[in-house]
């Protein structure tokens, strides 16, 4: 006798399509130029703080150092006649 009805996994489907959500934002675009910010998950758009903007340039400054690593170890491997600025 199994002892677990299936109502459990039923409560689950509501997680997709519930607008009603907490959503903290936390998966955010962000425009720095603008000081636009918009929320990847529930396209909820808001301008951010001077604190939040210093925190998202020096975030896509870091992303931008891992990126340009990768591409000229990337490089290296690929076109080894390349030459450098
Ligand atoms: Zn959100």
């Amino acid at each position: 006798m199994a002892g677990i009805p299936d109502d459990e996994d039923d409560l689950d489907l509501y997680d997709g399509c519930d607008d009603d959500f907490d959503c903290y934002h936390e998966n955010y675009d962000a425009d720095i130029l603008t000081g636009e910010a918009w929320c990847s998950r529930c396209q909820h758009k808001w301008i951010m703080t001077s604190e939040e903007i210093t925190r998202e340039i020096e975030f896509q400054a870091e992303y931008m150092r891992c990126i340009e690593e990768e591409e000229s170890a990337t490089a290296i491997r690929s076109t080894p006649q390349e030459t450098k600025p």
